[in-house]
C-alpha cells in the first residue's frame, strides 16, 4: 500500500471519530502531500532538462565566434549570445559571404566557409 492509500485509510478512520478538527487537519496533510508530489515531479523535470543542456554543452566547440556541434556528420553553428544568456540552441541562418545571423537576437556572425563549417 502506498502513502496515498495509507492516508486515505487514516482519513476514513479519523472520519469515524467525528472529530472535525482532526479530519480538517488530515485533509490539509493530504493536500500538502499532493503539493509536494507535484513539486517533486517538476524538480525531476528540471533536473532532466538541465542534464540534457549540460550534456549538449559538453559537445559545443567555440570557433569563429559561434558555438558548433556535430549533427548527422555535419557541423552546425548556434548563437553564442542566446546560448550564453539563456541556454537556447538557436541555429544561425543565411550563410552568405561567410556571414550568418541569429533569427532571434539578430546578432551577425562572420563565419568563414573556408575555415571549415
Ligand atoms: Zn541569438
Amino acid at each position: 500500500m502506498g502513502w496515498y492509500e495509507d492516508s486515505k485509510s487514516v482519513l476514513e478512520f479519523i472520519q469515524k471519530s467525528d472529530n472535525i478538527d482532526l479530519v480538517k487537519k488530515m485533509l490539509d496533510i493530504q493536500k500538502q502531500s499532493m503539493d509536494l508530489l507535484e513539486e517533486n515531479r517538476k524538480l525531476k523535470e528540471n533536473v532532466k532538462e538541465l542534464e540534457g543542456k549540460l550534456k549538449f554543452k559538453g559537445k559545443l566547440i567555440h570557433r569563429n565566434n559561434a558555438y558548433w556541434f556535430e549533427e548527422a556528420g555535419r557541423q552546425v553553428p548556434i548563437c553564442t549570445g542566446c546560448w550564453d544568456a539563456n541556454s537556447h540552441q538557436i541555429r544561425l541562418k543565411d550563410f552568405e559571404n561567410g556571414f550568418a545571423e541569429c533569427p532571434i537576437c539578430k546578432n551577425t556572425f562572420e563565419i568563414a566557409p573556408s575555415k571549415g563549417y
